[in-house]
C-alpha cells in the first residue's frame, strides 16, 4: 500500500466515534452525495478489497501429513519397517503404497472438497447499499471503500466500520463484537473519546446486524483494520469438512480399527502356537489382514460424496452454508415454506379497484402502463374522489421505480410497489413527476409486524397529506372500519381468486404536522378503497409440490398474506387435497399441547408473525418432522436457526437471514428446495452404497483368509496379494460410488426417520451375506484350481482375480439399492464406473501376466478357461444377489 493520508494506521487513526459527524465527513473527503465513482476506484485501488484477512490455512505439508495421524496408520508403518529387517522388502514397499496411496487419495479429495465449497461461498458474496454521485448503488462488500456513505435498514449486515450520519429507530445487534446480546442504540452523536466499543453509538462495527430502523453512515475503516479484522481469533469461518455422519463413521473407524487390532493379536497367537506359522509368516499376514479390513479409505470416499452433493445442490440454486444440511435435507420430511416470491412468481400486476361506488377491473399484464382502468377512468376527473386519492396514494405511498429497459418494463424496488406504480401511471399519473411535486417529508416504513406503510407528503397546494396503505383488515382498523361487512365481502371477492388484496387511506393534515408518528396515522384517517392484484403461482413450484407429495414431505405455506388469498394459491399449486388454513390470531388462541396436532394437519398459515413461525416449527419438530423453513427478513432468523435446514432468500432475503440459515436459495425458488432434498437423499443413498459395498468386499477376503488358517488348510491369498487387493481397489472403484446419479425412484419414496441408523437391519445383513457369499467364491475357485492341478500360484491369482470380479458385479448390484440392477442403464453404468472398471480390468491384466508382477506378488498366468469361470462365478454372484434384493424388496426389508 502507497503511503496515504487517508490510509491512516489503526493506531494513530482519529477517534471517529468522538468527532461530529461534519468533521468525518469532511476528514475522509466524502461530498454530500457521496463519493464518485472515478474516486471509489481509485480509493479501492489503494486500500485493498474491503475483506477480512483469509484465515490462514494449514500448509499443504502438514495437511498431507495429518491423513498418517491415525492408530492403524502407525501399525501399518511400524509393520512396513518389521517386514523390512525381516527381508519382506516386497511386502514392505507395498504397505507403503497402501499408506501413501490412501494419503494421496484423502489429500487431494480434501483439497477438491475444500475448493468446491470456497467457490460456493462466493457465489453467496454479500451486497450493500452505498451513496455515490448522489444516487443509490449496490456494491459487493469488498468493494466498500474509506469515504463511502452506506445506507443501512434491518436485516443488513454491516459491512465496515462505519461512523453514524443519521440513524431512525437504528438498533444494532453487537454480539459477535462484544458478546452483548441485547441491541444497541445507534445515534449521530459524539462520544466521547474514551468510551469502550460498546459505549461508541455513533459507530456502526463490521460485521454486526442491524436489528431494526435504518441508518445511514460514512465507511472510516475497511477490510483488516476493521475492529473485527483486528480480532484475528474471530476470521475462523473457513468450513470445517465434517458432519455428524462423518464424527459417527470416523469414531466407528477408531473403534474398528481397536477391535481389528486385537482380533490380529488373537489370530498372530494362533497361527504361531496351534498351526505351527513361523512368527514372521504369521505377521505378515495378520498385517496384511488388518490393512484388508479396516476401512481406511472411508472417510476420504465419504467427504468427497458430501462435497459432490454439495456441488450438485448448487447448480440447482441451492447453496449450502453449513454441509450437515446435505444429510438433513435427505431426511426432511416438512417444508414450510414463504408465498410470495417463493411459490408464486412475485411479479405483480393490478387487476381491481375497489371503491365505496364501484368496482373498477383493470387491464394490461406485467409493469407496462398500458390498460385501461375500468371504462377507461383517468385520474383528475374529479367524479371520483376516492379513486383519485387511491392512486394518489398508490404513487407516492411507494418507494419502488419503473423503467422502461429494451421496451420492457422493470421494477427497481418491491414487486408489489412497482405494480402500484403501473396503476397510477395507467390512471394517467407519471409517478416521477408527482413525487417532484409532492414531496415527501417523513415515512413509516412498511414491516412485517404492523403491515402498513405511511407517508406524509407536502401537497402542491401547500397542504399536507398522510397516505397509508396495508393489510386490508388493518388500515380498515385505522379508519375505525372494523365492522365494515360490505368491505369485507369485497376483500374475499379478491382475495377467492387468489389476489393480494392491500387497503389504502389518506387523511389532510394541518401545516404543523412535520413528522409521523404511530399517533398521526390514527386519527381521522379516510378508507379510500381496495387493490387485488394477481401473482401467479410458479410453474416449477407447482412441479415440485407434486414431487414432495409422492415423496412424502408435506409442503405447508406460512405467510403474512391474507387466508383467503393463500388458500386460493394453496389450491392453483395443489398444496393438499382440501387446504386447511389457519390465521395468525388462531394460533394465538391455541395452546401449546394442541399445536403440534394442528400444525400437523394445517397447510396454509395465514397473517402470520415471524414469532409464529418459530411456534410452528417447534410444534412440527415435536411430532417428530424434520422440518426445513424459509425466512428473509431479520425476524426469522430465530425459526430459521430452530429449524432442521434454514432457508434464506438469495435475492430479497436479509443478510440476517442468510447468516441464519444453512442453505440459501440463490434464486428465492421453491423449486430448489426439493431439488436440493433430492440430493441430500442421493448423497444418503450414496453413502450407504459406499458402506455397503466397502464393508463386506473387505469382509469377504479376511473371512476366507481367517478360516483358512482356523482350519489349518492353505492360504487362499498371500499377505502382499491382500495389499494389492485393497490398494488397486481404492483407487479405483472405492471412489465410483461417490458420483452415482439419484436413483429413479428417489423421490418416490417416504423420507428416512430423523433417527435413521446408517448400519440399517439390511445394511447388516448385506455386509453378512456378502461377506459369506465371498468367502464362498474365494474357496471354490481355489478349490476348483487346485483340483486342476494348476499349483498354488495359479490357484491364488484365481482367488485375487475372482474377488476382483465378484466385487465388481457387486459393485452393479449396489448401485441400485431399491430397484433391479440388471436394467440398460443398470448395465452402461455412468463414466465415472466405466472408466474405474478399464482401470482396475488393466492393472488385473497387468497382474496376472507381466512377469514383474509374477516376481513381486508370486503371481502366475490364468489359462484363458479357467478366467471364463471366474467371471462366471461374478456373473453366478450378481444373479444371487439381485435375487436377494428381489425378495427383500418384496418384503420391504431393503428401504428400513
Ligand atoms: P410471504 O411471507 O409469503 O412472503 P407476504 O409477502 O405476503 O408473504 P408480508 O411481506 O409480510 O408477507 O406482507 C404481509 C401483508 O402486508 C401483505 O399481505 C400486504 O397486505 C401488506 N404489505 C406487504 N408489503 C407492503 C408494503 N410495501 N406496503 C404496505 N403494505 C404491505
Amino acid at each position: 500500500m502507497k503511503h496515504d493520508p487517508r490510509a491512516i494506521p489503526a493506531e494513530d487513526a482519529p477517534s471517529f466515534h468522538a468527532l461530529p459527524a461534519a468533521q468525518a465527513l469532511a476528514l475522509l473527503g466524502t461530498p454530500e452525495g457521496g463519493l464518485s465513482q472515478a474516486e471509489a476506484r481509485e480509493r479501492l485501488a489503494r486500500h485493498g478489497p474491503n475483506r477480512l484477512p483469509e484465515p490462514r490455512r494449514r500448509h499443504p505439508v502438514l495437511r498431507f501429513l495429518s491423513h498418517f495421524n491415525n492408530v492403524l496408520i502407525y501399525f501399518l508403518l511400524a509393520s512396513a519397517v518389521a517386514a523390512f529387517l525381516l527381508d519382506h522388502a516386497i511386502d514392505a514397499s507395498v504397505i507403503v503404497a497402501v499408506v501413501l496411496i490412501n494419503a494421496v487419495i484423502g489429500y487431494v479429495q480434501e483439497g477438491k472438497a475444500e475448493r468446491a465449497l470456497d467457490a460456493i461461498r462466493d457465489m453467496i458474496a454479500p451486497h450493500a447499499a452505498v451513496l455515490r454521485e448522489g444516487t443509490r448503488h449496490e456494491v459487493e462488500v469488498a468493494d466498500i471503500v474509506p469515504g463511502d456513505i452506506v445506507l443501512l435498514e434491518a436485516g443488513d449486515k454491516v459491512p465496515a466500520d462505519l461512523r453514524v450520519l443519521s440513524a431512525r429507530n437504528c438498533l444494532v445487534d453487537e454480539a459477535i463484537l462484544t458478546g452483548e446480546s441485547v441491541p444497541v442504540v445507534k445515534q449521530e452523536g459524539a462520544v466521547a473519546g474514551a468510551s469502550a466499543l460498546g459505549d461508541r453509538t455513533s459507530m456502526l462495527f463490521s460485521g454486526t446486524l442491524v436489528a431494526t430502523g435504518q441508518a445511514r453512515a460514512l465507511a472510516v475503516a475497511t477490510g483488516g483494520t476493521t475492529e473485527i479484522g483486528k480480532i484475528s481469533s474471530l476470521i475462523g469461518e473457513v468450513q470445517t469438512l465434517t458432519t455428524p455422519l462423518l464424527r459417527q463413521i470416523n469414531r466407528f473407524g477408531t473403534l474398528f480399527t481397536w477391535f481389528a487390532l486385537a482380533l490380529s493379536a488373537l489370530l498372530f497367537a494362533f497361527a504361531t502356537l496351534a498351526r505351527g506359522y513361523s512368527p514372521v509368516d504369521a505377521m505378515m499376514v495378520v498385517v496384511s489382514l488388518a490393512v484388508g479390513v479396516v476401512p481406511e479409505g472411508l472417510p476420504a470416499v465419504i467427504t468427497i460424496t458430501l462435497a459432490i452433493g454439495v456441488q450438485r445442490m448448487a447448480r440447482r440454486h441451492a447453496i449450502v452454508r453449513r454441509l450437515p444440511a446435505v444429510e438433513t435435507l435427505g431426511s426432511t420430511s416438512v417444508i414450510c415454506s414463504d408465498k410470495t416470491g417463493t411459490l408464486t412468481r412475485n411479479e405483480m400486476t393490478v387487476r381491481r379497484v375497489v371503491t365505496a361506488g364501484a368496482t373498477h377491473m383493470v387491464e394490461g399484464s406485467g409493469y407496462a402502463p398500458l390498460g385501461a382502468i375500468g371504462e377507461g377512468w383517468r385520474a383528475g376527473d374529479g367524479a371520483q374522489d376516492d379513486l383519485d386519492g387511491l392512486v394518489h396514494a398508490a404513487a407516492l405511498c411507494n418507494d419502488a421505480e419503473l423503467k422502461e429497459k429494451d421496451g420492457h418494463w422493470i421494477v427497481l424496488g418491491d414487486p408489489m410497489e412497482g405494480a402500484l406504480g403501473a396503476l397510477a401511471m395507467k390512471a394517467g399519473l407519471d409517478p416521477r413527476s408527482l413525487r417532484a411535486a409532492w414531496p415527501r417529508l417523513d415515512a413509516i416504513p412498511f414491516d412485517a409486524e404492523h403491515r402498513f406503510m405511511a407517508t406524509l407528503n407536502a401537497a402542491p397546494s401547500g397542504e399536507r397529506w398522510v397516505f397509508v396503505k396495508g393489510a386490508p383488515e388493518r388500515v380498515m382498523a385505522m379508519c375505525g372500519l372494523r365492522e365494515a361487512a360490505d368491505w369485507h365481502e369485497k376483500i374475499a371477492q379478491a382475495a377467492a381468486q387468489g389476489e393480494r388484496v392491500l387497503g389504502f387511506a389518506a387523511r389532510r393534515a394541518g401545516p404543523e404536522l412535520a413528522a409521523l408518528g404511530m399517533d398521526a396515522v390514527e386519527e381521522e384517517l379516510r378508507f379510500l378503497g381496495l387493490v387485488g392484484l394477481i401473482d401467479p403461482p410458479r410453474e416449477e413450484a407447482l412441479a415440485a409440490i407434486a414431487d414432495c407429495r409422492s415423496a412424502g414431505i408435506s409442503v405447508k405455506m406460512i405467510t403474512g398474506d391474507h387466508q383467503e388469498t393463500a388458500t386460493a394459491i394453496a389450491r392453483q399449486l395443489n398444496l393438499a387435497d382440501d387446504p386447511v388454513a389457519v390465521t395468525g390470531v388462531e394460533l394465538d388462541r391455541v395452546p401449546d399441547e394442541a399445536l403440534p396436532a394442528l400444525a400437523a394437519r394445517t397447510s396454509v398459515f395465514a397473517r402470520t408473525n415471524p414469532e409464529h413461525k418459530l411456534r410452528i416449527v417447534r410444534a412440527l419438530q415435536s411430532t417428530g418432522a424434520v422440518v426445513a423453513m424459509t425466512g428473509d427478513g431479520v425476524n426469522d432468523a430465530p425459526s430459521l436457526k430452530q429449524a432442521d435446514v434454514g432457508v434464506a432468500m438469495g435475492r430479497k432475503g436479509t443478510e440476517a437471514a442468510k447468516e441464519a440459515a444453512e442453505m440459501v436459495l440463490a434464486n428465492d425458488d421453491f423449486a430448489s428446495i426439493v431439488a436440493a432434498v433430492r440430493e441430500g437423499r442421493t448423497v444418503y443413498d450414496n453413502i450407504r452404497k459406499v458402506i455397503a459395498w466397502t464393508l463386506p468386499t473387505n469382509g469377504g477376503e479376511v473371512m476366507a483368509v481367517v478360516l483358512a488358517i482356523i482350519l489349518g488348510l492353505a492360504l487362499p491369498m498371500t499377505p502382499a496379494q491382500i495389499l494389492w487387493i485393497n490398494m488397486i481397489l481404492t483407487v479405483t472403484l472405492g471412489l465410483v460410488l461417490a458420483f452415482e446419479p439419484p436413483e429413479p425412484g428417489v423421490m418416490a419414496r417416504p423420507p428416512r426417520p430423523r433417527n435413521a441408523p446408517l448400519l440399517s437391519r439390511f445394511l447388516l445383513w448385506r455386509v453378512v451375506f456378502v461377506s459369506v457369499l465371498f468367502t464362498a467364491g474365494v474357496f471354490a475357485i481355489f478349490q476348483f484350481a487346485l483340483w486342476r492341478g494348476l499349483g498354488e500360484a495359479v490357484a491364488r491369482t484365481m482367488v485375487v482375480n475372482t474377488l476382483v470380479v465378484m466385487e465388481i458385479f457387486y459393485l452393479f448390484n449396489v448401485r441400485y439399492l431399491n430397484a433391479p440392477s440388471i436394467s440398460l442403464t443398470g448395465i452402461v453404468g455412468t463414466p465415472v464406473l466405466l472408466g474405474a472398471l478399464a482401470a482396475v480390468t488393466l492393472a488385473q491384466i497387468a497382474f496376472t501376466y507381466l512377469p514383474i508382477m509374477h516376481t513381486l506378488f508370486a503371481t502366475a498366468p490364468i489359462p484363458f478357461m479357467d478366467g471364463l469361470v471366474i467371471i462366471a462365478i461374478g456373473i453366478v454372484v450378481l444373479v444371487i444377489l439381485e435375487a436377494e434384493k428381489w425378495l427383500l424388496g418384496r418384503r420391504h426389508i431393503a428401504t428400513d
